[in-house]
């Protein structure tokens, strides 16, 4: 048996979820994205006006 700290797959379902909503500045297209563990490097290509959005560098 695993301890009962070790991460587990299922902590998505209890609360515990990996993910932000981005809003675009521009035409203020909301979408909710997973957040990698490299989020600091992750672009979001924006749905609405395609404008490619930047986490800010104090997001991480
Ligand atoms: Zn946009």
């Amino acid at each position: 048996m695993p301890p009962p700290d070790a991460p587990r797959d299922d902590a998505a379902m209890s609360g515990v979820i990996l993910a932000s909503t981005i809003i675009c500045p521009i035409c203020r297209t909301s979408k909710i994205e997973d957040m990698p563990s490299d989020a600091c490097q992750h672009f979001y290509d924006c749905t609405g006006c395609g404008a490619v959005l930047k986490p800010k560098p104090g997001d991480c």
